[in-house]
């Protein structure tokens, strides 16, 4: 569903991705470590087309990114991309929220547009929060909207960087746990995280970024168990 073949970004003489080479599968779970500058965002990033990028191919669900004149809305239409920084409408409620882009990029009537937006914010627990403003939210709340707002626009993957990153600990499980839900419902996921417990249980592999490339990459349970070099040994002892 998505693949990467020797993407090098650099900004300005600094090179961030030194030829990344990456494929997903449809309903695959990956999760992307690696120490902060390690080039993570950048790469998701560069999925999005978000960033362009100097050299190498980028193909998500059969459209390819980094093609001259790629059509990124029809790209943005297909990926779902949720920050650490939730970036909610401060003076639209909850349930405006998540209808706008239905109604502006969907063109979805009002009423059609009101119903995706409940069944998506149920979908994320907050059935009761319809109304409420982000103000009057946690941040755990307020970043599972966003989640919502996202799935809203059915994706075929979405991108999730350091989701919980910005939350109170108590917060992190509700947030995690949303995700726990869409990955058993078969979403393709690629997610950049600290958590190495959620990445162990939940992602299918990891991948570990450093300086700029694919260091190390397997199935999650085993890499993070037995780290096959210096570099990932180093950054699990520091991050467990
Ligand atoms: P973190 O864990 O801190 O989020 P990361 O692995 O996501 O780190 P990136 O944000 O991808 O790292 O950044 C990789 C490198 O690219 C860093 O050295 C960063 O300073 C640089 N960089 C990122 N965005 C820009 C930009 N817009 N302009 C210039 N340099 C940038
Ligand atoms: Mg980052």
């Amino acid at each position: 569903l998505v693949s990467l073949e020797n993407v090098v970004k650099r900004f300005g003489s600094l090179e961030v991705l030194k030829g990344v080479s990456l494929e997903v599968d449809k309903g695959e779970i990956v999760a992307v470590i690696g120490r902060s500058g390690s080039g993570k965002s950048t790469m998701l990033r560069c999925i999005n087309a978000l960033e362009p990028v100097q050299a190498g191919r980028i193909m998500v669900d059969g459209i390819e990114v980094t093609a001259p004149g790629a059509d990124h809305n029809k790209l943005r239409a297909r990926v779902g991309m949720v920050f650490q920084s939730y970036n909610l409408f401060p003076h639209l409620n909850v349930e405006r929220n998540v209808k706008l882009a239905l109604k502006l990029v969907r063109r979805m009537s009002d009423a059609e547009a009101s119903e995706v937006a409940r069944r998506m914010v149920a979908k994320v627990g907050l059935e009761d929060k319809l109304l409420a403003y982000p103000d009057e939210l946690s941040g755990g709340q307020q970043q599972r909207v966003a989640i919502a707002r996202s799935l809203a626009m059915q994706p075929t993957i979405m991108l999730f960087d350091e989701i919980t990153s910005a939350l109170d600990p108590e917060l992190v499980g509700e947030v995690l746990k949303v995700l726990e839900e869409l990955a058993e419902e078969g979403m393709t996921m690629m997610l950049v995280t600290h958590e190495m417990h959620f990445a162990r249980t939940v992602a299918d592999r990891v991948v570990f970024m450093h300086e700029g490339r694919i260091h190390e990459e397997g199935p999650a349970e085993q890499i993070l168990r037995e780290p096959g070099t210096a570099e990932l040994r180093n950054f699990l002892s520091a991050v467990l």
